[in-house]
Parts: C-alpha cells; structure tokens; sequence
C-alpha cells in the first residue's frame, strides 16, 4: 500500500548500499513504500534477514529531528512502564551478582536516564554501588549524579559496564551494526546487555506508516532474531529472545493495549509451549509488534 510518509527531500538523502547492521551486500526490495515522494522503500538484507530503508537521512537532519523540543526518550513519559521494565531486568540479572559490587550502567540512547535510574535503584537495594552514564545526542533533562556522553565523547571513552541498555535505539540509528558491535565491546565479561526494538513484521505491510518513517531507519522480524547475536559473533548466554510487553499503557490506552496484547499473546502462548517441551525450535509468529533481548557476556576463561 502506497502511502505518503514526511516529506524528505533528495538532499536529505544517502542510499544505501549494504546492510547497516552485517555490511553485506545483497539487498532486496521487500515491496513496502514507506515514502511517495521522493520514493523510500524497504530492504531485505538476505544475511541477516534486517529490515531497513533504502536512503538514510543525513546526520543533520536526524540531529535537528532529535533535538527538537518535543522528542522524549522511550520511557521517559511513563514511570510506570520503566519500573515494570526495569524490575523484570533486575530480577533477571541480580542473581548473577555480588551484593557488594560496584555496578556500571549504561544506559545508550536513554534520554533522561529514567530506566538506567529505575535498574540501578534494584542493585542499590541489595547493597550494591551503582554509577549511571547516560549516551544521547542531547544532555537536556538527564538526572543529577548521571554521566552523559554525547556519541563522539563515547566513542574516545575506554570504560567498560556491567549493565548496558540499550531499549528502543537501534531502529533510529544509521549505523546500528557499528553501534551494536562498539557497546559489546564495552561490556565487562559476565556482564549484561539488553536490546528492544520493534518487530512490526507483517504489520507495516498492510498500514506503511506503521514503519514510523522518518524516525524508525530499519525493522527487524523473527528471522533476524533468529541470527541476533551470532550476526556480530557475541559470545555470550541468551537469557530472553522474546517479544516484548506492550508499550503503551491500559489506562491511557485501552484500545492500543488490548490490541498489543492480543497480536503478542501466540508468541508467548509458542514460546511457552516450546519451554514445556523443551523444543528448541525459533519462533516464527511475525505479529508480536516488539522483541526484547537479553544476553550475559561469557567469560574468555570459560
Ligand atoms: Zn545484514
């Protein structure tokens, strides 16, 4: 379905040539438009089966996107779905932890920090000491006693982290297989890294807006999930390869809420089956809206 996205114009525009997530170079068009004029379609990537556009707006144009005053960070409207976020993330990975450790967090392209705030305040509670930085391309409303780095202060900084989140991110950037393979690289051995993003597969199909066009730069389906994270050789041990809770919220949003519930529902119905089981099938519904990924960095030693 042809639909008319934001107006880029050809300026603004850099087409792409391999995949921005494993560099490879066969690409196909997998039929969806996700701007009339000039045209922006969608590509397959057939290596690591990532979905993304076929021109990346320029760096400017993304800043000036980013920067303006109505863009929050994920999260960072609901308290609510931060702490829920952030207590599932915290009961996952205290276990693996020494009450008394010092705990680094990152929390990459985490707006004001709320989530990296929310995690820490989990390990606090056990006795642990945590430190919070913060990278994003703008310091506007990032907490007191959080560390912000904007992505090139990054890039120069050799610390390493415990806890690396990295939540609703990877779909806007231009370079997410760079990106990606960077924060592994900073993450401690037997630390943990967590990625969200959305999975909206089938959907933007039959609505093309649903690809959030100019914001949303790629889009990622079971068989991408499939491949994450031997795509980049991350050694590491899969903790959740899941879809996603939903989003919004049923007291603001009832309607979007039931609807996330019911299109997530076959997913975890599958992936509880195969648990009972112990089948070790990949699940392949497309319809989840949202995948979440959590992984412990193995040791070289082990
Ligand atoms: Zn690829």
């Amino acid at each position: 379905m042809r639909v008319m996205g934001e107006i880029v114009s050809d300026e603004l525009l850099e087409a792409v040539d391999s995949c921005i997530f494993c560099s490879a170079t066969g690409l196909t068009r997998s039929g969806t438009l996700v701007q009339d004029v000039p045209p922006v379609c969608v590509l397959e990537c057939s290596e690591c089966r990532a979905e993304m556009v076929d021109q990346l707006p320029k760096r400017e144009f993304l800043d000036k996107l980013y920067t303006g005053g109505n863009y929050v960070g994920f999260l960072d409207g609901s308290e609510r779905l931060t702490s829920a976020l952030a207590r599932r993330l915290a009961a996952a990975m205290i276990e693996g932890c020494s009450p008394s450790a010092t705990i680094r967090i990152l929390d990459f392209g985490g707006g004001s920090g709320s989530l990296g705030r929310a995690v820490a305040a989990f390990f606090s509670d056990r006795g642990s000491h945590c430190r919070i930085a913060v990278v994003d391309i703008k310091s506007t409303g990032v907490g007191s006693g959080i560390e912000f780095f904007t992505p090139e202060d990054f890039d120069k900084c050799t610390e390493t982290f415990d806890v690396i989140l990295c939540s609703a991110v990877v779909e806007h950037l231009r370079d997410p297989g760079v990106r990606l393979r960077s924060l592994f690289n900073r993450l401690a051995e037997g630390g943990w890294i967590y990625v969200r993003s959305p999975q909206l597969g089938g959907l933007k199909r039959v609505r093309a807006s649903w690809f959030r066009w100019p914001r949303h730069l790629s889009d990622f389906g079971p068989a991408f999930w499939q491949r994450f994270p031997s795509i980049f050789d991350w050694k590491i041990d899969v903790v959740w390869s899941r879809a996603s809770r939903p989003e919004t919220e049923w007291r603001t949003k009832p309607v979007s809420t039931v609807v996330a519930i019911a299109l997530k529902a076959p997913c975890f119905l599958e992936l509880g089956f195969r648990r009972l089981f112990r089948l070790n099938v990949a699940c392949s519904y497309p319809l989840v809206g949202g995948w979440e990924f959590l992984g412990q960095k193995i040791s070289d030693s082990r």
